[in-house]
């Protein structure tokens, strides 16, 4: 049942072979059971998930199922959930119950799928190793004789989705956190084009480069979810107004003749000799199924981590000004005047991480900086994406490394933010770049799962699923699982 794709899911409740009920109750479970050992859930609501599993059976017993009714999954707290406490990590909205469902978790109600639950994740979803939760690390399910990270911020969606405490689970990716952490779990995790996803009700960091989109153990999974979370919304005004295809018929498609490039920035010197061997391997592979590769170049894309530290804490600066301690979130104690209360309420309410990013992006944003700082880093990041639009002119699908290095030691980055921030070197020009791009198990380091990056171009998520697809239909990394998952 744990190793159960979501059509075969959807196949097994349709047939009757069991309910949504039982098959949520199993999930809930397993929650109860293990989660003590991976701290991957924020919030669980049994009664209400519950209640979601009989309605849906109510509807399956009538005739009205559709492919996700009864199926359980479990969202990242970044998502708003009508009802449901959304923390987003942070003190600050330790008890924030929103009124509302962002448009990506009432796509799933819609849909007929059972919330579970409300993932951990680094606060606000700043990091890369989930360390940065008010609510506790969450420690990856591969671990071996060391406790290690799950990769972040959607750190808890990918450890809950590899630990099977949820067959699949929602993420977003402002510069890497949906792909990092399913390259640190051994799950498949997609970063869709900027504006295909709605951000509505999704807590905002940094605005131009947030997106939402699945995490899951296949391809096959991804290509589902994405079919329920993309789409125009009138609610977000970045959201982009252009169809939705079939992404789950693209699938079968054959890769022959496919032109697949290699940024020869990315497979340097500095590449992990095991990362650059396995990710070898990996080509033979599409190769042997009519995949054409060349070396392509993207001069700029090592100006993408300072950039990306510009930008982001910029933005996330004007974002988290919202929280005041006045309308909603974490207040104070017995304020003394008006700029006591926003002292006190936001020093208390934040992380060290994000009064970080705070401070730098005020900075960055502040008269006299403004030129210097933000706009140089737009200036960049408009190079990065040229040197993206300019290879596309040439493949159609790039591949490269999605983590410099397997899963890391809980606390093994040390005191310096930077040794954590360079974690992002391969995944965030891809979201200066507004690209598609998704993670997929390729091998194990000693033991433990490492994931490639299919980079697509603008809109070709069917593209890069595709690939994904054709290279797990020859192999068999995703359906690795960590030790003793199944006991
Ligand atoms: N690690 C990056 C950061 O800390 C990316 C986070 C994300 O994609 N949300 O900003």
């Amino acid at each position: 049942m744990l190793d159960k794709s979501i059509k075969e899911l959807s196949e097994g409740l349709q047939s009757g072979a069991f309910s949504s009920v039982e098959l949520t109750q199993r999930y809930l479970d397993r929650i109860t059971r293990l989660d003590s050992r991976y701290n991957s859930f924020v919030t669980v609501d049994e009664a209400s998930a519950m209640a979601q599993a009989k309605a849906a059976d109510a509807r399956i017993a009538k005739g009205e199922a559709t492919l996700w009714t009864g199926i359980p999954l479990a969202h990242k707290d970044v998502f708003c959930t009508d009802g449901l406490r959304t923390t987003c990590g942070s003190r600050m909205l330790e008890n924030f119950v929103p009124p509302y469902d962002a448009t990506v978790t009432a796509n799933f109600k819609q849909a007929g799928a059972v919330c579970l639950g409300k993932t951990n994740m680094d606060e606000f979803a700043m990091g890369s190793s989930n360390e940065n939760s008010y609510f506790g690390k969450v420690i990856n399910p591969w671990s071996d004789e060391i406790e290690r990270v799950p990769g972040g911020s959607s750190g808890g969606s990918a450890a809950a989705v590899a630990a099977r405490l949820a067959p699949v689970a929602t993420g977003t990716d402002t510069g890497g956190s949906i792909r990092q952490p399913a390259s640190f779990c051994g799950i498949t995790g997609l970063k869709p084009t900027y504006g295909r996803v709605s951000r509505y009700g999704m807590i905002a960091y940094a605005s131009s480069l947030d997106q939402g989109g699945p995490m899951a153990r296949s391809a096959e999974d991804a290509a589902l979810m994405l079919q329920v979370m993309a789409g125009h919304d009138p609610k977000d005004s970045t959201s982009i107004k252009q169809d939705v295809p079939d992404y789950a018929a693209a699938l079968e498609q054959s890769i022959k003749g496919l032109r697949i490039g290699l940024p020869r920035e990315f497979f340097n010197a500095q590449l992990d000799s095991r990362i650059q061997n396995i990710l070898q391997d990996a080509i033979k592979v599409l190769e042997a199924q009519g995949a054409i590769f060349s070396e392509v170049s993207l001069p700029n894309v090592e100006l993408g981590i300072p950039a990306y530290y510009v930008i982001a804490p910029a933005e996330c600066s004007a974002n988290l000004s919202r929280f005041d301690g006045v309308r909603y979130g974490h207040r104070c104690e017995a304020p003394e005047d008006l700029m006591d209360l926003y002292m006190r309420s936001r020093s208390e309410g934040f992380g060290d991480e994000v009064q970080r990013r705070i401070l730098i992006g005020t900075y960055a944003l502040s008269a006299g900086y403004y030129d210097a700082y933000y706009g140089k880093a737009q200036q960049v990041r408009r190079l990065i994406k040229n040197d993206y639009v300019n290879a596309f002119g040439n493949v159609d699908v790039i591949l490269s490394p999605t983590t410099p290095s397997t899963t890391f030691g809980i606390g093994s980055k040390g005191e310096d933010p930077v040794q954590m921030y360079l974690e992002d070197i391969y995944t965030i020009t891809t979201n200066l770049a507004g690209l598609p791009g998704i993670s997929l198990p390729a091998g194990q380091i000693d033991g433990l799962p490492i994931g490639m990056q299919l980079t697509g171009n603008y809109f070709d998520e069917a593209r890069i699923l595709n690939v994904a697809h054709q290279f797990q239909n020859a192999t068999d990394w995703h359906t690795q699982a960590p030790h003793g998952i199944h006991d």
